[in-house]
């Protein structure tokens, strides 16, 4: 038994500098991988669930690795956030969406009013020239700030709440739209979501995948949608897989919805197409 926990040790020890090993391999892979635009947005679209109407997509970053293909950010973001890579990647994926959309608008394949979302990591969101970044991104691309909203996780503006309302004011002030991410799964307080100057409120996908299976999950997100449309704010429900949540997130009120029963995040020919579609329907 001794000799079995000996070789647990070299087994754990040998894991840990395989995974140091990878980290940097990694790192010195995501340090190269915006000089050569390796990395794509796809785009998942977001519906109106009244009418199923496509408003907006979530922008999702992808690396398209010259060996392993297209990871995903779930294998990178991590590395990217611990080394401060994500600030550069971050404002590569706003202006990559920005000027994406902004072509839609003008090639009259997207609606006015089509809103892109783009996911900002804590790193990304403690940046002093956040909001300079945000306004200088939007002038270059001419996208107007109405159609640009920042999803930005209840974590991270939980982390440092006072500090938040006023960044989040002056993102506000700059016309773009802000919602809370990944809602319900950290700790957030009901006083500083009404100081936050959010517009929207995004349930978890944890909590929409359990609505068919557990009741309890249909009062957590009934309440959150009430206390969303209390204090006046929208909700959209993310990860959204089967007919009977679809119909349950509709008949709870809930204003939209994302998820694979939907469509899968996209390649932006493939967004173009849904909206062509959606436009002859
Ligand atoms: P997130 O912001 O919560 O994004 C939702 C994730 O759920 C996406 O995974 C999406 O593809 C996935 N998803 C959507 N519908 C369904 C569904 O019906 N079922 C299931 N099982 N999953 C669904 P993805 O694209 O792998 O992204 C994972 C996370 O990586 C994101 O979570 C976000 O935190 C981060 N991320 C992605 N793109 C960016 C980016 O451009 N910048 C930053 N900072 N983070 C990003
Ligand atoms: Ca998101
Ligand atoms: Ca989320
Ligand atoms: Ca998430």
């Amino acid at each position: 038994a001794k000799n079995a926990g000996k070789d647990d040790y070299f087994v754990f020890k040998d894991k840990m500098r395989k995974r140091a090993v990878e980290k940097m391999t990694v790192e010195t892979e995501l340090r190269l991988a915006l000089e050569r635009s390796e990395f794509v947005l796809y785009y998942q679209p977001i519906v109106d669930l009244k009418n199923r109407s496509v408003t907006g997509f979530e922008a999702l970053i992808r690396w398209n690795h010259p060996r392993r293909g297209l990871v995903s950010p779930g294998e990178f973001i991590h590395v990217a956030e611990e080394t401060g890579l994500i600030v550069g990647i971050g404002e590569w994926v706003l202006h990559e969406a920005a000027s994406t959309v902004q072509r839609w608008r003008e090639d009259g394949v997207a609606d006015n009013d089509l809103v892109i979302s783009v996911n900002i990591s804590a790193r990304q969101f403690g940046e002093r020239n956040l909001v300079d970044n945000v306004s200088r991104i939007l002038k270059d691309t001419k996208l107007p700030p109405h159609c640009l909203k920042l999803e930005i996780t209840e974590t991270v503006v939980m982390v440092d709440a006072s500090d938040s309302v006023r960044k989040l004011n002056l993102l506000k002030e700059s016309g773009v739209l802000l919602s809370i991410d990944d809602f319900g799964t950290g700790y957030s307080s009901m006083s500083y979501l009404q100081r936050f100057p959010i517009d929207q409120l995004k349930v978890d996908l944890s909590f929409v995948q359990r609505l068919d299976v557990d009741p309890a999950s249909i009062e957590i997100v009934r309440a959150i949608i009430n206390l969303a449309h209390g204090l006046r704010l929208e909700v959209v429900a993310e990860g959204i897989e089967t007919e009977q949540q679809l119909n349950l997130l509709y008949s709870l009120q809930c204003d939209y919805g994302q998820g694979y029963l939907i469509s899968r995040p996209v390649p932006q020919e493939d967004a173009e197409l849904f909206m062509k579609i959606n436009k002859s329907l």
